[in-house]
């Protein structure tokens, strides 16, 4: 195999973590903004995470929710009247207290001690109770249900250990509230929309994920049940990419979400709680990412098809030019997905080549260059992104169809990179689980052999509770690893658990985690 000239200076399979920065700094996607854990997200990115939230949106419209707002801040009385809620927030809230500063007499400002609100507000970190108090006020009867409410804002929650993208203190995201008659209809409510985020995943980011409950500790504070898709990134952590909770009836309690029902009785109404953030932007880069950058899945690329033209500042240009225009109203007129081609014509001044890189590390997936000689022969230099190079040779991998051919093979092109990124990342994923392990001992030699970048265990265990589950969580986190779901449609399991010795009734992933 060729030597091949690799447009990043890291290799995943050298610093796995370097590497994911230098293709955030590379692709142009976002950059730190001073202040710990806030980023600041750049063109490319936010086109991207625009595009997720367009795709997601319509799936959460599709399925009968309403789009609405709800302010930044909670008053924090509404986070105490749930015990369990306040208790995993607690430590990461960030609160308002005053409301004007004055002169400190010193050049500064400081919070004017004459200004302390009366109740602290909480930047909301997740708009359960607030929601609340809404259905409350909006509910009378059983013919308000189901309530389907859906937003799009800012969250914040004061994270330790901040990465990009994957665990930042400000993120954005989707939470969706619902309430419900009842425990069936709204346990049905919560599977749907976990449901919802495994397509989002599998069909729109081309993310292979798999859709399952979380153990009792891994619960969302308050929630009954908390279910997750979870995917495996190309070190073989996991990432927990979207969540979807059963809420039972305690915050339906603490806010008095009530309803008459069909009988004229008064009763307490369930709600779930859903979401997909920022995350999935890293959880991208991670999955589909490779040594020359980003590669972007065509659903959610803001730009399919690039087209750069090779300028020579002669009077050659303007041919070129209209050639290229040409072409990108050509495709402007093709679908993928069903959707009209998304095409650039790029015509930033620079030099062709610097800009064919600075494309290939932002993942466009596909780009086109025409020069002069292409537009004397009729045919175009095409470069697909997910098959970059020429491993024979080395060079870039460049195709020369005529505009014509190009125009009416570019929207299954398209949408075969899309299943092709799909099934290189679902292939990697399950060659890299083990499913043999059946004692903690077998654990513990896996993730202690040398391997780098191990990947997942699949394992039978008893599903214990309380106290005994305690203790298997701290046997993991001696390996570093932790639980991430039992996947839906678990057929259950046998033999003892190599945790707790008790006969095993189900079968859980196991891995590292970002
Ligand atoms: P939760 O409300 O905790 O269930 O989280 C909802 C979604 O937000 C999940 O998909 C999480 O993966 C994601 N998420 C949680 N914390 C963060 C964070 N600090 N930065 C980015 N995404 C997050």
């Amino acid at each position: 195999m060729a030597n091949i000239r690799h447009a990043l200076n890291t290799r995943r399979a050298d610093d796995f973590a370097a590497w994911y920065q230098e293709v955030i700094g590379a692709a142009d996607m976002a950059e730190e903004s001073g202040v710990r854990g806030c980023m600041v997200i750049k063109p490319w990115g936010y086109g991207i995470w625009e595009r997720m939230q367009r795709l997601l949106d319509d799936r959460i419209k599709a399925t009968g929710h309403d789009n609405v707002y709800f302010p930044l801040f909670i008053p924090l009385g509404n986070f105490e009247r749930e015990a369990e809620h306040v208790d995993g927030f607690a430590k990461e809230m960030a609160v308002v207290t005053h409301h004007r500063l004055i002169s400190d007499g010193e050049g500064g400002l400081k919070p004017d001690p004459e200004a302390k609100l009366e109740e602290p507000l909480v930047v909301r970190p997740t708009s359960e109770t607030i929601f609340g108090d809404a259905m409350a006020r909006w509910i009378q009867s059983w013919r308000d249900l189901p309530l389907k409410l859906n937003q799009w804002a800012n969250v914040v929650r004061w994270e330790m250990r901040t990465r990009m993208f994957l665990r930042t203190s400000e993120f954005l995201w989707q939470e969706g509230h619902t309430a419900h008659e009842g425990e069936a209809e709204a346990r049905e409510h919560t599977m749907r929309m976990l449901e919802v985020y495994r397509a989002f995943a599998e069909d729109d980011l081309a993310l292979p994920v798999f859709a399952g409950e979380k153990p009792e500790h891994e619960r969302f504070p308050g929630a009954d049940s908390t279910w997750s898709i979870e995917a495996m990134m190309q070190d073989g952590k996991a990432l927990q990419a979207g969540t979807s909770h059963y809420l039972g009836t305690s915050f339906a309690k603490a806010a008095g979400i009530k309803y008459q029902d069909r009988e004229g009785g008064e009763q307490l109404c369930h709600t779930t709680s859903w979401g997909v953030s920022t995350r999935m932007v890293g959880g991208m880069i991670m999955t589909h990412g490779d040594d020359d950058g980003l590669r972007v899945p065509p659903q959610i690329a803001p730009w399919q098809v690039v087209i750069l033209p090779m300028l020579r500042d002669n009077d050659g240009d303007e041919v070129v030019l209209d050639y290229c225009a040409k072409l990108a109203s050509m495709l402007r007129q093709q679908t993928a997905f069903g959707d009209p081609l998304r095409v650039n014509l790029d015509t930033r001044p620079g030099k062709a080549a610097q800009k064919r890189w600075d494309w290939v590390r932002k993942g466009a997936p596909l780009i086109v260059e025409i020069g002069g000689r292409d537009v004397e022969n009729d045919k175009i230099s095409l470069l697909r992104r997910d098959r970059l190079w020429n491993t024979e040779n080395g060079k870039p991998a460049f195709r020369d169809p005529s505009p014509e051919e190009f125009t009416e093979s570019a929207g299954a092109e398209l949408e075969a990179i899309q299943t092709a990124l799909f099934e290189e990342a679902r292939e990697r994923r399950d060659d890299n689980i083990r499913r043999d392990l059946t004692t903690f001992d077998e654990l513990r030699d896996f993730y202690s052999s040398k391997d780098k970048y191990p990947g997942w265990v699949e394992m039978a265990w008893s599903r214990p509770t309380g106290e005994a589950l305690d203790k298997v969580v701290e046997q993991l986190k001696s390996l570093k690893l932790t639980m991430r779901n039992v996947p839906l449609g678990d057929e259950g399991a046998s033999g003892p658990c190599p945790f707790t010795g008790e006969p095993a009734v189900e079968r859980i992933y196991i891995g590292r985690a970002y």
